[in-house]
């Protein structure tokens, strides 16, 4: 039964005898004076978890089916598997700058050390780590790439699939059509990191830094559990923060790469006054800046604007169709379940304005876009969502005279530091081209 490779998964004590000893049991929860769950890593009082039959459960990870002091994880470590020949099929070119960190991260990889790409919304990522993806893989390695987001996992896919196309990669999230089977090469959520034990040579982590991944233990966990023990991480990010840094720094060999694919630098944000933004849905006079904004950018391209909540972006989004085309303009956020459909149509320039929340923050590419942040400093921008919204701008092709306007009536750390980050970005970039 080859499907439970790594695989972690729950039975009842009962189903145990079925079992043959090719498999490890571990008991769910661990019961000493408070409760350790081992599938999510809480610890939690008695008190808070007692089920009427005097039994415990995990109120953490619910979610992904209930865990009692019944229940059992059951996995199955995989047997060492040959090298074997891998179709790869990219016909791309890398820039010398992202070369040397693909060169980096491959001999991080052979030298038993764990990476971090810190790289600039646009450089190419995804293109950089195929070099260790192909290494892994040909020595009979098992790859997973995780992210945060879906978006980002299903736009990553595709990719993927070209480049490898014999290994028929799985793509699995909450909600996905594909069942679990095994496979060398697995695109998922972070969260469905959980149901893998021991299972990874190589887990690649986009967007290290991103919500609801930063600073959640429980995700820190399941990505212990996922990783073989010989296992190696990259951590994929733009803007790392210092406490990761702090924490990896002796294990991990760090690379960093300043410039964008077409050496253009990064967009820097016009910090722009907007009185009562929040309200500004209620007046025409109120609208006004918003608008003459929005004509302006819409002479050189198609503008996404950010909003802090669902709410405010519904209002606003109604009142900006009494100016332009309400066929020309959307408005789409996690809620909506034509969310894919209309990102697509954005991309194909079926929508000249787009209104969204911040799940287009990231892994997202449209070309020809500006970008406008209504209420930049709302809390729910943090410095991270900042630099990654900005970076929505410019990323590949001609140069479009994209922009990026933040509106908002008060400054905040994140705006501040969002602007530095973007600005020593560039600076760097210019270094290493005059190098
Ligand atoms: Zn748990």
């Amino acid at each position: 039964m080859e499907t439970l490779y790594g695989r972690q998964i729950v039975m009842p004590k009962e189903e145990l005898v079925t079992l043959d000893d090719t498999y490890q049991t571990r008991r769910a929860l661990i019961i000493d004076s408070n409760v350790t769950c081992q599938r999510c890593g809480s610890r939690f009082s008695k008190e808070v978890a007692r089920l009427p039959t005097q039994d415990y459960y995990c109120p953490y990870c619910i979610k992904f089916g209930r865990i009692t002091s019944q229940s059992y994880l059951v996995s199955q470590e995989e047997k060492e598997r040959p090298a074997r020949f891998i179709t790869f099929n990219w016909q791309g070119k890398l820039t010398p700058a992202q070369q040397k960190v693909s060169q980096n991260v491959l001999l991080n990889f052979q030298q038993n050390k764990h990476s971090l790409i810190w790289a600039v919304t646009g450089s190419g990522k995804t293109e950089m780590i195929f070099n260790v993806l192909l290494y892994c893989l040909q020595n009979g390695g098992r790859v997973a790439i995780a992210s945060p987001r879906i978006d980002v996992c299903r736009e990553l896919y595709p990719r993927i699939n070209e480049a490898f196309p014999k290994e028929q990669t799985l793509l699995l999230y909450g909600d996905s059509n594909e069942a679990y089977r095994y496979s060398a090469l697995t695109i998922c959520t972070t969260h469905q990191l959980f149901h893998f034990y021991h299972a990874f040579d190589l887990l690649i982590i986009d967007e290290i830094d991103a919500f609801p991944y930063a600073g959640d233990k429980m995700l820190t966990f399941a990505q212990q559990n996922a990783l073989k023990k010989s296992g190696k991480y990259i951590y994929l990010s733009a803007t790392p923060p210092r406490h990761l840094l702090n924490t990896i720094k002796e294990t991990f060999g760090i690379e960093r790469l300043p410039l964008r694919f077409h050496k253009r630098p990064l967009v820097v944000p016009q910090l722009i006054w907007y009185e009562k933004w929040q309200y500004c849905y209620q007046s025409n006079w109120k609208m006004k800046k918003l608008i003459s904004c929005l004509k302006s950018l819409l002479q050189d391209n198609n503008v996404l604007v950010f909003c802090p909540s669902i709410f405010y972006m519904q209002k606003l989004y109604a009142k900006v169709c009494e100016y332009f085309y309400p066929s020309e303009i959307g408005c789409v956020s996690a809620q909506d379940k034509k969310r894919e459909e209309k990102v697509q149509r954005m991309r194909e320039g079926g929508y000249r304005i787009l209104f969204c929340t911040t799940i287009l923050e990231r892994g997202v590419t449209f070309e020809q876009i500006s970008v406008i942040i209504m209420g930049a400093n709302h809390k729910i921008f943090s410095k991270s969502a900042l630099v990654q919204i900005a970076g929505r701008v410019d990323r590949k092709g001609e140069y479009q005279h994209g922009q990026v306007l933040f509106f908002y009536n008060q400054q905040t750390q994140a705006i501040r530091q969002a602007c530095d980050e973007i600005k020593k970005m560039n600076r760097l970039a210019k270094e290493w081209l005059l190098a």
